[in-house]
């Protein structure tokens, strides 16, 4: 499947993602641009620089319409970056809007960034002197296997903070309960087909897609009366997604 795909019709050749790509994983071919897949390592970022919006990301949007309307019991966990945006309205006015939708839930998906802080201060004291590489984020997790797998041994096996909210939010509410998971990062949808990706995460989708599935629907956030995020609360996963959380959590 082609998680990042290159319009014929509406590039127009500039060629900035090539320029922009970090890994050399666009290639000219006849004037064309071309996906080198053994180098990408999916971060995104011919996708956010293409100025003729030609580059698509197949994210989970029409199956996530599908289970909307199908009355099939949904929660949807934002990532901790939702604030910064998803700013029209407050987090609580986000909350009724996403219910109107039709989600039946709404998460901070931070909530999984809790066992996962708590599980990385544990792993890391096992040995100070041992270095480490998080493998939160998976466009990391590729650039090792794919450029420097001598590392490999050096990332930690703790699952991100997405899968461990789909293992809180199944185990409290079934596996049958579909979870979808909104955020601002392509990288996550091929994260989501790993081993514990797959039965964790239904879906994921990026915030673009958030907002045109409200905008489609005519549900304007900031005029909604806030309500409450459902699921428990989250403490150290807020921290987590802040520049030098990590060294908080763990102690350092
Ligand atoms: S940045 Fe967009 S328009 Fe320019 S070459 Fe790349 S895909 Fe085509
Ligand atoms: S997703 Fe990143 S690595 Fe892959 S082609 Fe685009 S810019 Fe290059």
């Amino acid at each position: 499947m082609d998680l990042l795909s290159i319009s014929e019709t509406k590039c127009r050749q500039c060629y900035r993602c090539v320029r922009e790509c970090p890994t050399n994983a666009l290639k000219i071919d006849h004037g064309k641009v071309k996906r080198i897949w053994s180098r990408c390592i999916l971060c995104g970022i011919c996708y956010q620089h293409c100025p003729h919006d030609a580059v698509s990301a197949q994210t989970g949007v029409k199956h996530v319409q599908e289970l909307l309307e199908s009355g099939e019991k949904v929660i949807v966990c934002l990532d901790p970056t939702f604030p910064a945006v998803l700013d029209k309205g407050s987090p609580g006015q986000l909350v009724t809007a996403l219910k109107k939708l039709g989600f039946h839930e709404v998460w901070e998906a931070a909530v999984g960034g809790d066992p996962v802080a708590k599980a990385y201060n544990a792993w890391i004291h096992k040995d100070k002197e041992a270095s480490w590489i998080s493998s939160f984020c998976p466009s990391l997790v590729y650039y090792v296997e794919k450029f420097v797998p001598q590392l490999k041994d050096e990332l930690v096996p703790i699952v991100s903070p997405m899968i461990a909210c789909g293992m809180v939010a199944k185990h409290l509410h079934g596996a049958e309960t579909k979870v979808i998971y909104v955020g601002p990062c392509i990288s996550r949808i091929w994260e989501r087909m790993s081993r514990y990706g797959k039965e964790y995460i239904d879906y994921v989708l990026i915030y673009h897609d958030l907002s045109n599935m409200l905008k489609a629907k005519g549900i304007e956030r900031e005029e909604q009366e806030p309500s409450e995020f459902d699921g428990p609360p989250s403490d150290l996963g807020r921290i987590l997604s802040i520049s030098g959380g990590m060294s908080k959590v763990v102690g350092f």
